[in-house]
């Protein structure tokens, strides 16, 4: 039993890990459409950097605030260019294609 436990534990933590960088992902997917969809309504140029105010009515998450599932910070950005995620590996896919799917450890 114990050495089973053993094997499946990092496995386990790997498939968590995993899950919250899909998570994070999406939330930066989310952030990013969030700060287009407020650069169009207020006409803003591609370097303003909308604050978390500015984002909260398109992100739809009520007085709550988009957080990383891992404890990451989100810096949010210029409208010109992708939020980021301070945790190594949490960050958009520049091609807007899913490599994190297909990626092998
Ligand atoms: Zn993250």
């Amino acid at each position: 039993m114990a050495i089973a436990a053993g094997m499946a534990l990092p496995a386990m933590a790997k498939a968590k890990d995993r899950a919250q960088t899909v998570a994070c992902i999406s939330n930066l997917r989310q952030i990013d459409l969030a700060k287009h969809q407020w650069a169009t309504d207020k006409k803003k140029p591609a370097p303003a950097v909308p604050t978390w105010d500015d984002l909260q009515p398109y992100l739809g998450m009520g007085n709550g605030r988009i957080q990383c599932p891992k404890g990451g910070e989100y810096t949010i950005g210029p409208v010109s260019t992708s939020p980021t995620c301070s945790i190594p590996g949490h960050a958009l896919p520049k091609t807007g294609q899913a490599p994190v799917a297909t990626r092998r450890q």
